[in-house]
């Protein structure tokens, strides 16, 4: 008997927006190597992430995952721990040889109360600051040049890794 198909085309924006919403970013990161530039990933280590704020804080503003989908540090691993702790340490050295900031942010959201955009997947901020840059990401925050600087940034942050042997775990 031939298969015959009801076409109903215009739920796909339905069926998308579902697994969009449902899906951990950095999950699909991890699952997606050969997409490591389009998903701004800086480095991936044994268990962990280092992936570029697609929503910066500020210029240069890192995450840093492990790559196991867990929401609190109590589920961590000591090793995970360990390894995220020194990726801190890898990344203000990453930073700090490409973008020179005079000071950092270094700190993790728990819970969509606390500001947490991702509250199932734990993650460390790294954000990069200089003096009185408070008012210039006010302006600048959302513009589409963010998008363009990303990648500039993501290469020059990989030229300076793979010069430094960064991350030296
Ligand atoms: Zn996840």
């Amino acid at each position: 008997m031939e298969r015959r198909n009801l076409w109903a085309p215009w739920r796909i924006n339905y069926v998308q927006g579902l697994s969009e919403s449902r899906e951990c970013f950095i999950c699909h990161n991890l699952q997606n190597p050969q997409q490591d530039d389009a998903n701004l990933v800086l480095w991936q280590t044994d268990k962990s992430i280092v992936i570029l704020n697609r929503f910066p804080y500020n210029n240069g503003h890192l995450l840093i995952a492990p790559a196991r989908h867990i929401a609190e540090l109590d589920e961590a691993a000591e090793d995970e721990l360990l390894e995220m702790f020194k990726l801190i340490t890898e990344s203000q050295k990453a930073l700090s040889l490409a973008i020179k900031p005079h000071g950092f942010n270094v700190g993790m959201n728990f819970g969509r109360c606390a500001g947490a955009g991702l509250p199932g997947h734990l993650h460390i901020h790294v954000v990069p600051r200089w003096d009185g840059d408070t008012n210039f990401m006010a302006v600048c925050g959302h513009t589409n040049v963010i998008s363009q600087s990303l990648t500039e940034l993501l290469e020059l942050l990989k030229q300076v890794s793979k010069k430094h042997d960064l991350p030296s775990l």
